[in-house]
């Protein structure tokens, strides 16, 4: 069985794309805000820190907060 191989061609070299980084920056800066705000939410919205009344945000996060570790009861 023959098999034809194809003459190698000239052609450029494809590159990785280069991500600039003012376009990361703001995303990031907003996806870290929102981390830090989530983090709060489960690990110290309770008691003298609360700011939302109520022990509903507790219960919704109470599972998050003992699978990260935080103390809780
Ligand atoms: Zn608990």
């Amino acid at each position: 069985m023959a098999q034809h191989v194809a003459p190698p061609t000239a052609t450029t070299p494809v590159l990785p794309a280069k991500l600039p980084i003012g376009a990361i920056v703001p995303w990031a800066v907003f996806f870290g805000i929102l981390m830090l705000v989530l983090l709060y939410f489960v690990g110290a919205e309770q008691g003298a820190t609360s700011v939302v009344s109520g022990e509903d945000v507790h219960e919704w996060v109470h599972d998050a907060r003992h699978l990260l570790g935080f103390p809780c009861h």
